[in-house]
């Protein structure tokens, strides 16, 4: 597998991605992650690539596909290659790459980087979503399996199909994260990752890299949750001889209760809001408020605030979203 050729004049060096798990509707949390990721892509005339990630598809639903897209559209983030438009680097739906996801699977596996598992379904199950956070990927795996001979390992299969596991190094990671600076961690913390679940099923964190690398994504902008995942990826690029591209993790909306901004806290998917009155443009320049792009908020679509993109300016720490500032996005809401 190669990744993006870059003698291709059609291929612009800078590209970015918003990749949704079809598994609801899309909420104003996710609404800001994506008009950050597309306004870091477009003020530097970039390509945005819309990949729907649907590997968990017990999770997902095509009515979700749709509605994400006509969210995003009527929002006014547009996109240059995807399942509606294609483009160079297709399919741009994670359940048509299985093929791919096998060969990365092979290279790992040729390079002596997987192990087979065994442990119980728990861990696994979780796997193919991406982590919303540490405690949703479980307790880190002791390593049980690392170590079982061939003989160990044969017996065991005829009885259960295992997983597999990417056995990670003993050592530091490091990279520099755009909103929230250098990250150094060792990654032998986090344990070693199942890259496919025992009943087949590709996890997320194998194919959020081999898709970004086959991409030739170069700048990936997503939620501080997946912060603590990018270690795992990166020795992922690793292995699998892409180039990293630089990551951004920017902050979440929380809820005056600490946790993260949810139906809870009243009608804040953007198909409420469209229901409610609230135009495109009112909601972009409350999110760019929110991020820290502008002072206070003000009604502005997503292709004035461009020039006002400035990584270095978002927020570091998650937001909390007070009734106070949801009534300022619209009347109805925050009461
Ligand atoms: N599909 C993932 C999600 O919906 C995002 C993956 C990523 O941005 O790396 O949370
Ligand atoms: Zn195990």
């Amino acid at each position: 597998m190669n990744p993006v050729p870059d003698n291709n004049p059609a291929v612009k060096k800078v590209r970015g991605r918003f990749a949704p798990s079809p598994s609801g509707y899309m909420h104003i949390g996710n609404a800001l992650a994506a008009l950050l990721a597309w306004l870091q892509i477009r003020r530097q005339s970039g390509s945005l690539v819309l990949r729907i990630e649907d590997i968990d598809s017990a999770r997902c639903r095509p009515e979700f596909t749709l509605a994400v897209m006509d969210d995003l559209r009527w929002l006014g983030l547009d996109w240059d290659e995807g399942p509606d438009v294609g483009g160079p680097f297709g399919p741009y739906v994670q359940s048509e790459r299985q093929e791919l996801y096998r060969e990365a699977l092979e290279q790992l596996s040729a390079g002596g980087q997987l192990y087979p598992c065994y442990c119980s379904r728990q861990d696994i199950l979780a796997a193919a979503a991406a982590p919303h956070g540490l405690a949703s990927e479980g307790p880190v795996y002791p390593g049980t399996c690392r170590s079982l001979s061939a003989a160990e390992a044969a017996e065991r299969s005829s009885r259960k199909t295992p997983s597999l596991r990417f056995g990670v190094p003993d050592r530091e990671v490091r990279f520099t994260d755009g909103v929230a600076g250098v990250r150094s961690v060792n990654a032998a913390d986090g344990g070693d990752f199942i890259v496919r679940r025992a009943d087949g099923i590709f996890s997320y964190q194998l194919a959020v890299v081999v898709d970004d690398g086959l991409m030739g994504i170069t700048h990936v902008l997503r939620g501080a949750d997946l912060l603590d995942s990018t270690p795992r990826q990166l020795l992922l690029y690793e292995a699998l001889g892409y180039e990293p591209p630089s990551f951004a993790h920017v902050p979440l909306m929380m809820g005056p209760d600490g946790r993260r901004l949810a139906k809870r806290h009243g009608g804040i998917t953007l198909a409420e809001l469209r229901a409610a009155g609230a135009a495109p443009a009112d909601i972009t320049g409350w999110l760019a408020w929110i991020a820290g792009l502008l002072p206070e908020p003000e009604p502005l679509p997503a292709a004035a605030l461009i020039p006002l993109f400035d990584l270095t300016a978002i927020h570091t720490d998650n937001i909390v979203v007070t009734a106070g500032m949801l009534s300022r996005l619209h009347p109805s809401l925050g009461q």
